[in-house]
């Protein structure tokens, strides 16, 4: 089994690389954005609670995203013709971190690695203020995107050190073409 997170700022080419990954290993690909959006069309009271976090740039309280994580596997895996998991945006906090073994565990899962994009600052915010152009994402704004990587820094960053201590952490340089990174990620999961 290989159970990948695929973790870097907003902007980093998580879903991007996320979707090409599962193709070619044929993983169970779990974005919790992208749950969470799913909620918000679908006028839910946790979409409605989630709805201001995003828009706001802020991160949706753990409890709630770790529930919706566990809901989603419970979900999904009862097809269970995946070869593993790709964790997309997720866990963005230490406490998600702690909370994601104890899942795993009751799935009877275990992780593999953390893929970490590492991109520059400015081309983060180029590239978020492009894709806001045809996104329609509340979130992909100059103004809400500072505040994004804010919270990156502050908040999903020290995710990196407790996944190094475990030496399950592989840096991945985030810059370049789309087959340039996704051939360095193969090579890194390849090494597994
Ligand atoms: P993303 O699509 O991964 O860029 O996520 C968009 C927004 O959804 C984030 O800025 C957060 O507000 C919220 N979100 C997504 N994943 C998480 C998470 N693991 N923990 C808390 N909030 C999250």
């Amino acid at each position: 089994m290989l159970n990948i997170i695929i973790c870097g700022a907003p902007g980093s080419g998580k879903g991007t690389q996320s979707a090409l990954i599962k193709d070619k290993y044929n993983l169970l690909h779990l974005s919790t954005g992208d749950l969470l959006r799913a909620e918000i069309a679908a006028k839910s009271d946790l979409g409605r609670v989630a709805e201001s976090y995003i828009a706001n740039g802020q991160l949706v309280p753990d409890s709630m995203i770790i529930d919706i994580l566990d809901k989603a596997i419970s979900e999904r895996e009862a097809a269970d013709t995946y070869n593993g998991l790709i964790l997309d945006g997720f866990p963005r906090t230490v406490a998600q971190a702690e909370a994601l073994e104890g899942l795993l565990k009751k799935h009877g899962k275990e992780l593999s690695v953390l893929l970490d994009l590492a991109v520059d600052e400015a081309e983060l915010v180029d590239r978020l203020i492009k894709r806001g152009q045809t996104s329609g994402r509340s979130d992909d704004n100059l103004e809400t995107i500072k505040k994004r990587l804010d919270v990156y820094h502050e908040k999903t960053e020290p995710v990196n050190d407790y996944y190094k201590k475990q030496g399950k952490y592989v840096a991945i340089p985030g810059m370049g073409s789309i087959d340039e990174i996704f051939g360095r990620i193969c090579e890194a999961i390849e090494k597994l």
